[in-house]
């Protein structure tokens, strides 16, 4: 257990990096999502903020985001010695097989201080022929494949119009992980409809998953999204904080957290804006996971 209590994305990196402090970049690659585009559905999920969604939106070249991240990068941070570049926005693998060749052959040598890769994207878009080349990208740099759940009820998952069922993510993690690829898996906390156990439903499933991390995140209400418009009510603090402990305390101690608290500004948040004291928020987790012997 590292220093919060629970094993965290800086340990695990840690153990892959020895005596480097390494951060996640994130890179828009121009990708479009199947929830979003008329694929699976249109709409996309319910918390989606996609209001910069437009297909062919012109984005800056990924060189051009690798200097300004960077650059960003180590202004925020005392120490950085290198970087994962993480493809994060919509859906990283929703595009033909040739183009994702072409993109993910880009890493880690087109991109100074590059060390390795993480593609996030839906566990319904991740067939075999990806996988495969997810697995060789794998060979050559770090790579990790983030996959959303984010509830492990179908009902919750069609209701939040998330347009994928709890077995087809099943199925993408087995898929992926017999092909030796290291995951991440997306869940969220404080769903309408998720039930009361759900953080201990979550984390068994997940413990009995081969997912090396798991990011958490808060629900929350962006402005002008689905959720929104429903009025839904999402956890406080401290009912998010004991459900992340519950959902924690059930994972397996290999199972790093990548996030356990997501924050978002103030001008596209229509929910409470607790998540804002991130630190200490995380300093609460902690003592709640490490209780001060009586
Ligand atoms: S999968 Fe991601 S990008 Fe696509 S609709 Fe859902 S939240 Fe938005």
């Amino acid at each position: 257990m590292g220093a919060w209590g629970f094993r965290s994305y800086r340990d695990l990196l840690a153990e892959r990096f020895p005596g480097r402090r390494i951060r996640k970049l994130c890179l828009q690659a121009g990708f479009t999502c199947p929830n979003l585009d008329g694929t699976v559905a249109r709409g996309g999920c319910a918390w989606c903020d996609n209001r910069g969604f437009a297909p062919g939106l012109a984005t800056p070249t990924l060189e051009a985001q690798w200097e300004r991240g960077r650059d960003a990068l180590r202004r925020r941070h005392r120490r950085v010695d290198g970087f994962i570049a993480y493809l994060q926005s919509f859906s990283n693998t929703h595009a033909p097989l040739a183009r994702l060749a072409t993109l993910y052959a880009r890493f880690p040598h087109d991109f100074p201080e590059c060390l390795g890769l993480a593609i996030g994207t839906r566990p319904d878009c991740v067939p075999d022929a990806i996988l495969d080349l997810i697995a060789a990208t794998a060979q050559r740099t770090f790579t990790t494949l983030e996959l959303g759940l984010q509830s492990d009820r179908d009902t919750v998952l069609e209701r939040m119009n998330r347009g994928h069922t709890v077995a087809q993510f099943i199925d993408a993690v087995q898929r992926a992980a017999t092909r030796r690829i290291e995951l991440c898996a997306h869940v969220i906390l404080g769903l309408p409809g998720e039930g009361l156990d759900a953080p201990e439903r979550l984390g068994d499933l997940l413990a009995g998953l081969p997912v090396t991390s798991v990011k958490v995140h808060n629900l929350h209400v962006m402005r002008r999204t689905a959720l929104d418009d429903l009025g839904c009510a999402t956890p406080g603090r401290a009912a998010y904080l004991d459900a992340c402990a519950r959902l924690i305390g059930r994972l397996r101690p290999d199972q790093a957290l990548q996030r356990v608290v997501a924050d978002a500004p103030d001008a596209i948040l229509a929910s409470d804006g607790w998540c804002h004291d991130k630190q200490g928020a995380l300093r609460e987790l902690h003592g709640m996971l490490n209780p001060v012997p009586a």
